[in-house]
């Protein structure tokens, strides 16, 4: 089995209205793209931040000038397609019954959580950047793991975005000076004791940092913790879909990583690993 759980049916810029995009022809070449790369299960997961029941959470001003649009009508949208209604979902410190709320109200399939914000300052958005705010990077490693782990342990959310989005800019910002794994412990920690799927993104091959989000140590202190994984190409257009799904396959199987988690209803299941370039089912048996 394959999955492509984490995709937007657009991309973030402004004036990417939902009747140009939230259409049966764009989801049309989100299915064709998905089934020539051999994934079965297809879902969405559009940034709740674009939604205006959004505000009744948090009040960023990134938040209050891109939440346009209306969740009722995007659950409403996908429900008459095949794929699986998922939202990602912004782990805000301080505001876990808001965000109960809000989920509570919609049928997902599957909830992903994100830490894009650690407090008011972003780590993948150079306009609220988390270096300038902060200054020291072991510091901003620091704020970034533990609020990850505070995200596990939340129990909102079904799947761990981009587990190391902290790493993003690659080169391009100051690099922590300790260990990473000293950080990423206290998330493995949370992450076993929660049960929470951690997932597995080659959003991070199209970004500055150049790598599978998370890391080889990372992913091995997941498996080690007995966590399950989801697989996801973060994609925003239809040509991401399955984005360098060989790598990534490559990659889990050397991290002694199996299987897949699928979900319907916010019900998790384990399945078989699938290969890239066909159906599983079209997989000789044993
Ligand atoms: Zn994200
Ligand atoms: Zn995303």
């Amino acid at each position: 089995m394959l999955t492509d759980y984490h995709m937007h049916l657009r991309p973030d810029d402004p004036g990417t209205e939902p009747e140009q995009y939230f259409t049966p022809e764009n989801v049309d070449r989100y299915l064709k793209a998905a089934g020539e790369a051999g994934i079965e299960e297809l879902g969405v997961s559009e940034h709740v931040h674009r939604f205006r029941q959004s505000l009744g959470i948090w009040d960023h001003p990134f938040w209050l000038q891109s939440a346009q649009d209306d969740l009722d009508g995007y659950a409403e949208f996908v429900r008459e397609t095949p794929l699986r209604l998922g939202i990602e979902m912004d782990y805000v410190a301080g505001r876990e019954d808001r965000i109960a709320n809000l989920l509570e109200a919609y049928e997902f399939d599957y909830v992903i959580g994100s830490v894009h914000f650690v407090r008011d300052s972003a780590v993948d958005y150079d306009v609220w950047d988390i270096w300038e705010q902060v200054g020291d990077p072991d510091r901003v490693w620091e704020l970034y793991f533990s609020t990850l782990a505070e995200a596990a342990r939340s129990g909102l959310f079904d799947v761990l975005a981009h587990p190391d989005l902290v790493k993003v800019w690659g080169s391009g910002r100051p690099q922590p000076e300790r260990d990473r794994r000293f950080y990423y412990e206290r998330a493995v920690e949370a992450i076993g004791e929660s049960g929470i799927a951690v997932e597995v993104s080659t959003a991070g091959l199209r970004k500055p940092v150049g790598e599978i989000y998370p890391s080889r140590e990372f992913a091995e202190m997941c498996v080690d913790a007995g966590a399950a994984f989801s697989l996801s190409s973060d994609a925003h257009v239809p040509e991401h879909i399955g984005f360098a799904y060989d790598q990534a396959l490559e990659a889990m199987h050397e991290w002694d990583i199996g299987e897949v988690a699928v979900f319907e209803g916010r019900e998790r299941r384990l399945e078989p690993l699938g290969r890239t370039g066909a159906p599983a089912s079209a997989e000789p048996a044993g």
